[in-house]
């Protein structure tokens, strides 16, 4: 009944399925998929090199990276970057929430607002829950 429309299989097909209240098509949502990956990709490379650079508050910065002081006490940018490095350095959320004293609902928030994915708690197996 859903016939291949003109812009099946593309990320304007899935936007007008979503304007016109019809479920988006198998196809549509690949593509809409792809469109996001592409998306948060490219918002990380252009979103790190600007937060890397300099903190708001290095010195504070600093204490929380070595994990004396708690991640509230930064700003919010200054939490984004941390969060980003630890991330960087192959933590999971879990260990990332600990030695930030955030909880790991928050770390896993702040993580997926910067398009990064979870990284994998030691020794979890891939694909295996
Ligand atoms: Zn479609």
């Amino acid at each position: 009944m859903h016939r291949q429309h003109v812009d099946f299989a593309t990320e304007a097909g899935y936007r007008r399925h979503i304007a016109e209240g019809t479920v988006p098509c198998g196809a549509c949502c690949d593509a809409h998929a792809v469109e996001m990956a592409n998306w948060r990709a490219h918002r990380r490379t252009r979103t790190q090199p600007r937060l890397r650079s300099f903190a708001d508050h290095p010195i504070q910065y600093r204490a929380a990276w070595d994990g004396d002081e708690p991640a509230e006490a930064l700003t919010p940018d200054d939490r984004r970057r941390l969060v980003m490095d630890l991330h960087d350095l192959g933590w999971d959320d879990e260990r990332i929430a600990r030695h930030t004293r955030q909880t790991t609902y928050t770390t896993a928030r702040i993580r997926g607002q910067l398009g990064l994915l979870p990284n994998p708690r030691p020794g979890q197996q891939e694909g295996v829950a």
